[in-house]
C-alpha cells in the first residue's frame, strides 16, 4: 500500500516539499487542491514531474465512493472504498443549519457492542488520519464545497470504529480538520462518540481541542451495560461520568449521553427513574435513539410510542433529553449495516 498524502499537515507537506528540493509555495498548492477534495493527478498547476514523483509514493485516491444510497429525505449513504480493497461507510444528513457527515474511524471495531454491526466480523485495521480526513473532503467536494465555502458543516465520529481506541490517528485527523489554514471545521461543530474508554477521555480532555464529547450510555447499572457492551465490565459507569466532569471542567463543554432504546433492556420505568438519578444537574444532555435492528442480533427496538413516553419521562424528572428523528431509515442500516450487506453479498 502506497503512503497517504492526506495524512500531512500544512507543516508536514512544506517538509516534503524542502526535502525534495522544491519551491515553498508547492506545499500550498498541493494542500489546497487536496482540501478541496481533489486527487492527486487532479491538482492543477503541478508540473507532470512534480505529480509523478508524488504518484510513485502517494495514494491518487485514498478514499473513494463506490456507491451511494439516497433516502426521500435527503439523507446519504455511502460506501467508500480504500487503497487496500477494505470498505468503510459514511452517511450525510442534511439539516436546517447544515449537513452533518458521519465518518469511520477503523474497519470493523473490536468493541463487541452487542446491538451493533460494525463489530460483526471485530477489528479489521485502524484508519490512518489521511482516510478519516479524505472520507471529509470527497464528500465535502461531491456537495460542491471548498475549504472557504464548506459543504459539510459538522462532523460526527459515529460511523464505524471506536475512535478512542485509534487515538493518535483520530487525534491527528481533528488536528487537521480544524486547522485554520485546511478545511476549518470548527472543533464546536465535532462529535466525537465513544463506548466509554476512561483513560482516553482523560488525554482528550488535555489536548485543548474542544469537540464534544458523546458517551454511548444505553443503560444504568454496570451489570446491564455488561450484557450488550463488554467494555462495560473494564469501565464503570461511575468512572465515566468523573471523566466527563474533567471533560467539561477543561473544555467548558457539555457533554451527551447516547441511549439506544431496547425492547426489555432499558426503557422501563425503573431505568428512566435510574437515569434521572444518574445524571440529573449535570451539565449533559441524553439523545434518545429507537434501536436500528440488526439482522444478526436477537435485540429489538420499542415503538415510537413508548419511546416518546420514556423521553417523557427524562424531561419531567429534570433532564434535557431528545429523540433523535430516525432519519434515512428507507435506506437502511445504523453503524456498520451497510458495509456488513455489502460484504454479506459476496463482495
Ligand atoms: N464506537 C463509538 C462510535 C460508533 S457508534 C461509540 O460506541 O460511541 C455510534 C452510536 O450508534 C453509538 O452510540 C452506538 O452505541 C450506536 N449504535 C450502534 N449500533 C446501533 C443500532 N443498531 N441501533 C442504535 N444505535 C446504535
Amino acid at each position: 500500500m502506497k503512503k497517504i498524502l492526506q495524512d500531512l499537515s500544512f507543516a508536514g507537506l512544506e517538509n516534503l516539499m524542502e526535502q525534495w528540493g522544491e519551491k515553498k509555495f508547492r506545499a500550498k498548492q498541493i494542500y489546497s487542491g487536496l482540501m478541496r477534495g481533489k486527487k492527486i493527478s487532479q491538482i492543477p498547476a503541478l508540473s507532470s514531474e512534480l505529480k509523478g514523483r508524488l504518484l510513485e509514493l502517494y495514494e491518487d485516491e485514498p478514499v473513494k465512493i463506490i456507491s451511494t444510497l439516497r433516502s426521500s429525505d435527503g439523507t446519504e449513504k455511502y460506501l467508500f472504498g480504500l487503497s487496500d480493497g477494505n470498505i468503510i461507510e459514511g452517511v450525510l444528513m442534511k439539516y436546517k443549519y447544515g449537513n452533518t457527515q458521519c465518518v469511520s474511524t477503523q474497519v470493523g471495531c473490536r468493541m463487541g457492542c452487542k446491538f451493533c454491526a460494525s463489530t460483526l466480523g471485530g477489528l479489521v485495521r485502524n484508519l490512518s488520519s489521511g482516510e478519516i480526513l479524505s472520507q471529509v473532503l470527497t464528500v465535502n467536494a461531491l456537495h460542491g464545497g471548498n475549504e472557504k465555502d464548506r459543504a459539510v458543516t459538522n462532523i460526527v465520529l459515529m460511523g464505524s470504529g471506536e475512535p478512542l481506541d485509534n487515538y493518535e490517528e483520530v487525534l491527528s485527523f481533528l488536528k487537521n480538520i480544524t486547522a485554520s489554514g485546511g478545511i476549518n471545521v470548527s472543533a464546536r461543530n465535532i462529535s466525537l462518540s465513544t463506548c466509554g474508554l476512561v483513560p482516553k477521555i482523560y488525554s482528550l480532555a488535555d489536548e485543548g481541542l474542544p469537540v464534544n464529547l458523546t458517551i454511548s450510555l444505553h443503560q444504568v447499572t454496570d451489570e446491564g451495560r455488561a450484557r450488550t457492551m463488554p467494555v462495560a465490565k473494564k469501565y464503570k459507569i461511575a468512572e465515566i461520568l468523573k471523566a466527563c466532569s474533567y471533560y467539561f471542567q477543561k473544555t467548558g463543554r457539555r457533554y451527551i449521553f447516547e441511549y439506544s432504546l431496547i425492547a426489555e433492556e432499558n426503557c422501563d420505568k425503573e431505568h428512566a427513574e435510574a437515569l434521572i438519578k444518574l445524571l440529573k444537574g449535570k451539565p449533559c444532555h441524553v439523545n434518545l435513539i429507537r434501536l436500528n435492528e440488526v439482522e444478526e442480533r436477537e435485540l429489538k427496538t420499542v415503538t415510537e410510542k413508548q419511546a416518546y413516553s420514556f423521553l417523557e419521562s427524562l424531561t419531567k424528572g429534570g433532564l434535557s433529553a431528545t429523540l433523535r428523528r430516525q432519519i434515512g431509515v428507507d435506506v437502511g442500516g445504523a453503524c456498520g449495516q451497510l458495509r456488513a450487506g455489502y460484504l454479506k453479498k459476496g463482495n
